[in-house]
């Protein structure tokens, strides 16, 4: 499913980073990448981000409100519970060990 369409391919790269590393599988698609630039609406070139899987797409929409908002904006790092390495809050899976954050301290 379309997740949301983004306003540039380098922030729908991150975007897609961001949500790959918070194990949300996702897809970039891009109709238009190349050839037609100009001879359609620039809206319709702009980059979108699809949902593997639609459950995800709470969580999605919420990290990527958090990503558009800057990374480093009412930004709390978090310690993993498992491995102790301390993680961005941007980020809702330990990258070192793989544990989810707990949603229930997700502020
Ligand atoms: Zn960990």
């Amino acid at each position: 499913m379309k997740l949301t369409r983004a306003p540039n391919l380098i922030t729908a790269h991150h975007w897609v980073n961001v949500l790959v590393m918070a194990g949300i599988p996702c897809e970039l698609h891009n109709r238009y990448l190349s050839g037609a630039m100009g001879e359609i609406p620039a809206e319709q070139c702009a980059p979108e981000i699809w949902l593997m899987d639609e459950r995800d797409e709470a969580l999605a929409t919420g990290i990527l409100d958090r990503a558009r908002n800057g990374p480093e904006r009412n930004a709390k790092s978090w310690r993993c519970q498992s491995c102790g390495e301390t993680l961005e809050s941007q980020f809702t899976v330990c990258w070192q060990c793989g544990t989810s954050r707990d949603p229930l301290n997700d502020e």
